[in-house]
C-alpha cells in the first residue's frame, strides 16, 4: 500500500515511512492511495476476538511489515488492557457504550498508541536510527503516547501541553513518568498553540531532519488505523445483540482523529448509518457541518479538555475526500485557511450533504445533565468528553438503529466533573489514586517556537 499526501506533493511512501514521517514533506497529512474494500469479509471477522480483528484490519494498510511479526506485535500491545475483551461494549438503557478506557492511561488514545511505540521500535530496527517525538496534548494525548515510549531505546519524546489547561490528574499521569527519554513542557498558552508550534518544528524540513523528528499526534496515520478496529468490533457486537444490519456511532470530537477512524471504516464497507460528530462550546466543525463555513473562534476551556481545540489536524484528510482526492483544491483550501483563519466550502463539496456524517454540540450545563441523569438511572458514570457525545446522539437519535456511544475515557480521570454533576466524589480508580505523592518533572516554557527549538536541541546535544 502506498501513501499519499492530501496537497499532491508526488511523493509516494510506504507504510513504514509514512510512520515515520508523521507529515508529508508538502505539509499535507498522508493517506492510503486507495481504501480496501472489505464487505466480503465482514462475515469472517465478525468472530474474531479485538487483537485478531486488529491484526487483520491493519496488515491491510501495512503490508510492508512481516505478518507474523505485526501479528505478534499487536498481541502485545493489547495484553496491557485490563478488560479481556479490549472495547467492550455495554448496554445502558436504549444506548451501547464503546468503553474504550481500559488501557493504561484509562483514555482511548491507548489503543493506538500502545500499538505505535511497538511499530516504531519495529520499524527502526536495529540499525543505528533514532526517533525523536514531539507531540502537543489537550490532555489524554501526552500520557497515553509518553506510556507507549517510556523506556524504549533510541526514542526520545518531547510532550508539550498548555500550562494549567489540563486536569490535575492529566498533568499528573505525565509528569510522574521520570524515564530519561521522556520530557514534559508546560506551555504558557492554549493546545492550538502547542499544536502549532510542533507543526511549525516539522515543518522545518532542515530542523526535521537534522533532528531525527517524528509525530505521534492522530495526523500520524498509524494512530488513524489502529482506531479503524473499534468500529468494526462494536458493530459486530452489536449488530448480533440487536439483530441490526447497521448500526450508527456518536463520537466526542476535538482533533477529528477519532471520527475520521469510523469515516474510514464507513468507506471500507462497514454498515454505519450515521457517524454523529459531537463537539462541546468549540465547535468549530459542528458549525461547519452546519454552515459550510470552517471558520476558527476563541478556545474556551470546558469541562471536557480534551475537545477543546479549534483547528482539527485530520479535518484535512476528510476534506481531502469530500474533493474527491482533488488534492489542488485541497491545497488552496488549506492556504486560504492559514492566510484567513476560515474557509467557505463550495456548494458541492459542503460538508452539509455527507451521506454519513453528521454533527452537533453540548454545552457545560448538557454535560453536567447528562452525567446526572445517567448516573441517577442507570448507575453508570459518563467521562464529561462521553457526555458530550451521548447528548448530541439523543439529539440525533433513531429509533430504528441502534446508538453506540464512544466512551473516551474513564470517568475518574475527570473527578471534578462527576462531583459538580453529581455532588459526590463518586469517580476513582486505584491506577490515578496511587499517583497523587508521586515525584514530577516538568518544565515550563513560554509559548514561541524558538523556546521550544531550543530545550529540543539542548536535550538532544546532552541525550
Ligand atoms: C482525544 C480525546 C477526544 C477527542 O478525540 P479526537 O481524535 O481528537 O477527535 C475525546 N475524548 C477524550 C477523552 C479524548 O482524550
Amino acid at each position: 500500500m502506498d501513501y499519499l499526501s492530501t496537497r499532491g506533493g508526488g511523493e509516494r511512501l510506504s507504510f513504514r515511512t509514512t510512520i515515520l514521517a508523521g507529515l508529508a514533506r508538502d505539509g499535507g497529512l498522508l493517506l492510503p492511495a486507495e481504501i480496501p474494500d472489505v464487505r466480503g469479509r465482514l462475515a469472517e471477522w465478525a468472530s474474531l476476538g479485538y487483537a485478531d480483528l486488529a491484526f487483520e484490519i491493519i496488515r491491510l494498510y501495512a503490508d510492508d511489515l512481516d505478518a507474523a511479526t505485526l501479528r505478534s506485535l499487536i498481541r502485545r500491545s493489547y495484553a496491557a488492557f485490563r478488560h479481556p475483551e479490549v472495547t467492550p461494549v455495554v448496554q445502558i438503557g436504549d444506548l451501547h457504550m464503546l468503553e474504550l478506557f481500559h488501557g493504561p492511561t484509562l483514555a482511548f488514545k491507548d489503543l493506538a498508541l500502545q500499538v505505535l511505540g511497538n511499530l516504531f521500535e519495529e520499524v527502526l530496527g536495529d540499525g543505528g536510527r533514532e526517533l525523536n517525538i514531539v507531540a502537543a496534548t489537550s490532555g489524554d494525548t501526552g500520557s497515553a503516547a509518553i506510556q507507549g515510549i517510556r523506556g524504549r531505546r533510541r526514542m526520545r519524546i518531547f510532550v508539550l501541553h498548555p500550562h494549567g489547561r489540563i486536569s490535575p490528574v492529566q498533568a499528573l499521569q505525565m509528569t510522574s513518568v521520570l524515564d530519561g527519554n521522556v520530557h514534559n513542557l508546560a506551555l504558557d498558552g492554549t493546545f492550538d498553540d502547542c499544536q502549532t508550534i510542533v507543526k511549525s518544528l516539522l515543518g522545518d524540513l532542515p530542523f526535521r531532519d537534522r533532528h531525527s523528528l517524528g509525530v505521534i499526534n492522530s495526523i500520524n496515520w498509524a494512530r488513524v488505523v489502529a482506531q479503524i478496529v473499534y468500529y468494526f468490533y462494536a458493530a459486530f457486537r452489536v449488530m448480533e445483540r440487536t439483530g441490526s444490519s447497521s448500526v450508527r456511532f456518536s463520537v466526542p470530537t476535538g482533533n477529528f482523529g477519532d471520527i475520521f477512524a469510523g469515516y474510514m471504516a464507513w468507506r471500507m464497507g462497514l454498515p454505519i448509518d450515521r457517524l454523529i460528530l459531537a463537539t462541546n462550546e468549540n465547535d468549530i466543525l459542528a458549525r461547519c457541518f452546519a454552515s459550510g463555513v470552517y471558520r476558527v473562534g476563541e478556545v474556551a476551556a470546558t469541562l471536557s479538555p480534551s475537545m477543546d481545540i479549534q483547528v482539527a489536524s485530520n479535518f484535512e484528510r476528510y476534506l481531502y475526500y469530500r474533493a474527491e482526492g482533488d488534492a489542488a483544491l485541497v491545497r488552496g483550501w488549506m492556504e486560504t485557511f492559514r492566510r484567513t483563519s476560515a474557509l467557505a466550502l463550495t456548494a458541492n463539496q459542503a460538508p452539509l450533504d455527507d451521506p454519513v456524517m453528521v454533527a452537533g454540540s453540548g454545552d457545560t450545563a448538557s454535560t453536567l445533565a447528562t452525567i446526572r441523569e445517567i448516573w441517577v438511572r442507570h448507575h453508570y458514570l459518563l467521562d464529561p468528553h462521553t457526555a458530550v457525545g451521548v447528548h448530541v446522539a439523543r439529539q440525533r437519535s433513531d429509533r430504528s438503529v441502534p446508538t453506540i456511544c464512544l466512551a473516551t475515557a474513564h470517568p475518574a480521570k475527570f473527578g471534578e466533573a462527576i462531583r459538580q454533576a453529581t455532588g459526590d466524589d463518586l469517580a476513582h480508580h486505584p491506577l490515578l489514586d496511587e499517583l497523587a505523592d508521586r515525584p514530577t518533572r516538568c518544565t515550563q516554557l513560554p509559548a514561541s517556537r524558538g523556546a521550544v527549538a531550543a530545550y529540543l536541541e539542548t536535550a538532544l546535544n546532552r541525550h
